[in-house]
């Protein structure tokens, strides 16, 4: 699954001009399942002036400064104009380590928004998209398609409340008992808490959580996270770690991180990982990359995030197999001691 972001998209081209112009899927050319998520965390890390209240947030971009607002209702229209498969709902957001008050406060607006958010969701669903105003295209251009009826797309609800237990369990009970949700986010976590509180927190929502419902830690992460995640009942994570890394020259292998740049690289022959099967692994030896990197190549950024984006699908796939087969614990106790002595 590809993960785009609403703020991006919304600033930049506009959630109208991506709908206008096919939608997410054919914009970008991929036709495999993609998410948006509600923009909610780049208005709290990105924009400036934000003024958080109960009908929505109100900011300015980061890239001209021009004033904005989001509401439940608003961020529903953009999500439902990119075209995602998945979209998210809107949140408010706090600091990992808020006191209780505050997560308390948080978490219950998420409940309210959450409610707003499906309402708005069914209404789409119902009566259709607003008219898009029509683009002047170039002669002999192909058509624009324009759709009446808003695509399938799946709301997910995220659960919050810091790293108070209780609160967790008060979000879960909240979200279970305003829809039948297919799929269900944890959100909050990996923003400044300890380790120790982000497993005690998956650990505390794992058992609230129907079986039958695949969960979306958001925002996690690094290999040994992802593994740490599996084991407390998690399914589905997103990060920019993999990509983020490769452009800084940091590469996963099962022995844990590699930075090409070191000095050790220079006449290294090998694969940075041996059997890995990316484009990166396939045709191009350490020796290499680490030139690429010096000569501050783009080549070299581009082949190790695709390193890296391999390196973790297939990581996933291996739990996977290991789940079916019965043996995770064994595997994953194995896969996450040799990952940690590199
Ligand atoms: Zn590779």
């Amino acid at each position: 699954m590809v993960l785009a972001n609403a703020y991006h998209l919304y600033l930049r081209p506009g959630d109208m001009m991506v709908r206008a112009l096919g939608g997410l899927h054919a914009f970008t050319r991929w036709n495999g399942p993609m998410l948006t998520d509600s923009g909610g965390f780049q208005v709290f890390s990105l924009a400036r002036l934000r003024t958080v209240g109960e009908e929505g947030i109100e900011f300015r971009s980061h890239i001209d400064g021009s004033l904005h607002q989001y509401t439940p209702e608003s961020v529903m229209r953009i999500e439902r104009n990119i075209g995602a498969d998945v979209i998210m709902q809107l949140d408010e957001l706090i600091q990992g380590q808020s006191d209780v008050a505050a997560a308390r406060s948080a978490m219950e607006r998420s409940l309210r928004w959450l409610r707003r958010c499906a309402v708005e969701f069914d209404r789409i669903s119902e009566e259709g998209r607003e008219p898009i105003p029509p683009l002047a295209t170039p002669v002999g251009a192909p058509a624009l398609m324009y759709d009446i009826v808003a695509p399938a797309q799946a709301l997910l609800p995220i659960v919050q409340g810091g790293t108070h237990a209780d609160l967790r369990r008060a979000s879960i009970a909240g979200i279970l008992d305003s829809g039948d949700w297919i799929g269900v986010a944890i959100g909050g976590l990996s923003v400044g808490e300890t380790k120790a509180d982000t497993y005690a927190m998956l650990e505390v929502c794992d058992p609230e959580i129907p079986r039958t419902v695949p969960r979306y830690l958001m925002g996690v992460g690094f290999p040994d996270d992802l593994i740490e995640g599996v084991r407390r009942g998690m399914d589905l994570f997103d990060c920019v770690a993999p990509t983020r890394m490769g452009r800084d020259g940091t590469a996963f292998t099962p022995d844990g991180k590699l930075q090409i740049r070191q000095s050790s690289h220079r006449t290294d022959l090998r694969p940075l990982v041996e059997g890995c099967g990316c484009p990166c692994c396939a045709q191009y030896d350490r020796a290499y990359l680490r030139h690429l990197f010096a000569s501050d190549e783009m080549l070299g950024k581009r082949l190790l995030a695709l390193h890296n984006v391999t390196f973790l699908i297939d990581l996933m796939r291996d739990a996977r197999v290991a789940l079916q087969k019965g043996t995770f614990d064994a595997w994953s106790s194995q896969w996450l001691a040799r990952y940690r002595a590199g």
